[in-house]
């Protein structure tokens, strides 16, 4: 049995090194390309584009895929509108693994919004110091805020446009709580801007913006597309493709 893994993600990772030890499954994950050095999961992996959904679509077909996983990023929504109409197109199962997402606590000063253009906006009326960590895509949103000094963090170097005063951190999670409680010390961050990414890599900058006091501007998840299952984690992703849809079992 032949199953896609489209990948970029922790847990898309853990995904292919629980799959790879089943009898009987041959697992290809698939990654973007944006990462310079990504890190692999096993089995075969493959990566770049597939040429929209139409060429997701070609290659379902051409390698003969059984089982279709997405298991991209919660805010990667093109791959994945592109995932639920290559499967429609092709009938092969699919089901969109997403990690839950963060929930406010006591403590909180958390404020949603529905995109990065949105989050620029709200920044203003927030803080001067603002720690970025939304990631190098996207950057541009933030370019005209010229009143606003920018920490921001991300794994590979950002391209402009990008905001005129900011210092980039070239890191790679996980992050630890003492650590981010430095960085927010360290620079006098005032404001952080985050998605709703989950996860525990990256939320213990979560905790300390909470115990610093400092207001949290929180980017909302797009919609999965309409009508595909949604496994939370990679176990239960393995029981979907295993036990409730016998599909290794043919
Ligand atoms: P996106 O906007 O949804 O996708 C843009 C294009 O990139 C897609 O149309 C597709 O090209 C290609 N692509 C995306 N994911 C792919 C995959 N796993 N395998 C092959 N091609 C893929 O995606 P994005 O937000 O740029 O994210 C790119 C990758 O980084 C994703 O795999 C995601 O899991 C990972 N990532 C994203 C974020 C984030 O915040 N967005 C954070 C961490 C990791 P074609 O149309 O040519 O097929």
């Amino acid at each position: 049995m032949h199953i896609l893994v489209l990948g970029g993600t922790t847990e898309a990772r853990r995904l292919a090194e629980l799959l790879v030890d089943i009898p009987g499954a041959r697992v290809t994950s698939s990654l973007a390309g944006r990462v310079a050095s990504p890190r692999l999961p096993p089995g075969e992996v493959r990566v770049g584009g597939f040429g929209g959904a139409d060429g997701l679509a070609v290659w379902l077909r051409t390698h003969q895929v059984d089982a279709l996983i997405d298991a991209t990023h919660p805010f990667a929504e093109t791959i994945s509108f592109n995932a639920a109409a290559a499967a429609a197109e092709t009938h092969v199962p699919l089901l969109a693994l997403r990690r839950p997402g963060w929930a406010a606590g006591e403590g909180d000063r958390w404020h949603p919004v529905g995109s990065l253009a949105e989050a620029a906006r709200a920044l203003p009326a927030l803080g001067e110091r603002v720690f970025l960590t939304t990631g190098r895509m996207g950057l541009a949103a933030f370019a005209g805020l010229d009143a606003q000094w920018f920490l921001m963090r991300s794994v590979d170097a950002p391209d402009a446009p990008h905001p005129a005063r900011m210092e980039v951190l070239l890191e790679r999670g996980p992050f630890t709580l003492d650590g981010e409680r430095e960085l927010i010390r360290r620079h006098r961050i005032e404001v952080l801007v985050t998605k709703d990414s989950g996860g525990a890599a990256t939320a213990p900058k979560l905790t300390a913006a909470r115990e610093a006091g400092i207001p949290v501007v929180v980017v909302r998840r797009p919609p999965v597309p309409g009508g595909v299952p949604v496994a939370g984690t990679p176990e239960a992703a393995v029981t979907w493709l295993t036990g409730g849809h016998d599909r290794l079992k043919r």
